[in-house]
């Protein structure tokens, strides 16, 4: 049954409190929260509550047992939203593109409404400060969780990058959902060829409803690093857990380390490319950034998706690879252990995944460092076996990125040549003590 149905059926509205009881593993469970619009999910079989902490959690029809409404959403304000706000000569425009995620919404506590925070009006409440830095556009292209993104929608993310940059914009600012961030940021930075401009991913670890968020400073540094002179993909979040500045890290080099924390996001085998000081400052950490130039920016979205990311752990069974070559997969992505490693007993699959034609790719669990296979004979067994190396890259950029190299050839030496290759940052020449746990 489609949310929709289900809630017209059971007299529930959008802003409504409600008390669910659904069954998780054989056990009842309680959930209290505010019903949200619905995101747009494949199958709309999923109701979305904010719960009393803030996160916004999706509850699947089916397993509700029992959904009763304890307090009525407030009659919703008649709010008229402008289109846009009048631009402000000499400032530069900026779009933010919303994709969804908890920055993407926030509830009226007064009357109970559900607000998209995306109209320029709604913003403009909201964050007044960004309308002073630029002559800011917002534009909603979808409301998803981002543990929902699919290829198709870095590639759709892409397009309108592409499009707002070469229509005039100074830099873009892409709202998203926290948890894969870091995997659209490195689609994205491979994606966006010859980029002249900004592009910036900003998310959010509290809604804009709770006095802890943090969305209101990441969206004001996201939009002053949009007008800097940075013509790359970075992303732009709380540098620590107080209010007194962002970091904006390289789209590649990012990564999710926290749960919770405000100051999520860091740079892994890396330093950020800058400070963004609560006072609107930029404090660059490094100068070995790519300039701000003219140009078109275009877009190379050619992927092949059936590319998997696996990880490697004491007992993991060689089926599972077998699995992935049998299904016609054209890339692995391993995440081994320490310098790059699996069991011994899991090479001769590995070696057969190579034969077939599947490209095979070494990275580290451990995050932090290179894979370095020469050190240990399994190592060098898995060079033999035709695995390829790659350096300090993350797992999931690498992910990323075999995808984006077997988009463009799938002959084995010409794919060792590209992951190999420096595009975007990725790969780091050596690694230097002062990028570990910072
Ligand atoms: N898990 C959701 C997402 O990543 C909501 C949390 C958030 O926005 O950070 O989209």
């Amino acid at each position: 049954m489609k949310a929709e149905e289900f809630m017209r059926e059971k007299g529930i509205s959008i802003g409504d409190y409600v008390r669910i009881i659904k069954e998780e593993e054989g056990e009842e469970v309680e959930y209290r929260g505010i019903v949200m619009p619905p995101y747009e999910l494949s199958e709309g079989d999923t109701i979305v509550i904010k719960l009393d902490n803030g996160y916004n959690i999706g509850i699947a029809l089916k397993k509700i047992k029992i959904i009763e409404v304890l307090e009525k959403a407030k009659a919703k304000p008649e709010v008229h939203f402008k289109a846009e706000l009048e631009p402000k000569e000499g400032l530069p425009n900026v779009t933010i593109l919303g994709t969804g995620g908890t920055i993407a919404s926030r509830i009226d506590y007064e009357t109970g409404a559900v607000y998209p925070a995306f109209t320029a009006e709604e913003l403009a409440k909201a964050v007044p400060e960004i309308f002073e830095i630029a002559n800011v556009k917002p534009k909603l292209l979808f409301n998803i969780f981002s543990e929902d993104m699919k290829p198709k929608h870095w590639v759709k993310i892409a397009h309108e990058v592409a499009n707002s940059l070469n229509s005039g914009d100074y830099g873009v600012v892409v709202a998203h959902g926290t948890d894969t961030m870091g995997y659209t940021a490195a689609a994205l930075s491979f994606m966006l060829r010859d980029l002249t401009k900004p592009v910036i991913l900003v998310g959010a670890q509290r809604s804009s409803d709770r006095p802890s968020s943090d969305a209101a400073m990441n969206l004001i540094c996201a939009v002053k690093m949009a007008t800097s002179e940075v013509a790359e993909v970075m992303v732009v979040m709380h540098g620590e857990t107080g209010d007194t500045y962002c970091l904006a890290h390289r789209g590649t080099k990012v990564r999710k380390m926290h749960t919770s924390r405000r100051d999520a996001f860091r740079s892994i085998n890396d330093i950020p490319i800058a400070k963004i000081w609560s006072n609107g400052r930029v404090e660059f950490l490094r100068q070995d950034y790519r300039r701000r130039g003219d140009g078109e920016v275009w877009v190379d979205d050619k992927l092949e998706e059936k590319v998997a990311l696996v990880k490697i752990y004491p007992g993991i069974s060689s089926e599972i690879i077998d699995f992935f070559v049998d299904k016609g997969y054209k890339g692995i992505v391993i995440e081994g252990t320490g310098l790059g490693h699996t069991p011994n007993d899991m090479i001769p699959a590995i070696k057969r995944a190579v034969e077939e034609g599947v490209a095979v790719c070494m990275t580290s669990q451990c995050l932090y460092g290179r894979v370095n296979m020469n050190v240990y004979a399994t190592g060098r067994r898995l060079l033999k076996a035709g695995v390829i190396p790659c350096e300090d890259m993350l797992p999931e950029t690498a992910y990323v990125k075999l995808m984006w190299v077997l988009g463009h050839t799938q002959d084995l030496k010409e794919v060792r040549e590209m992951m190999l290759k420096n595009y975007a940052g990725e790969i780091t020449p050596y690694t230097k003590p002062n990028t570990y746990l910072i």
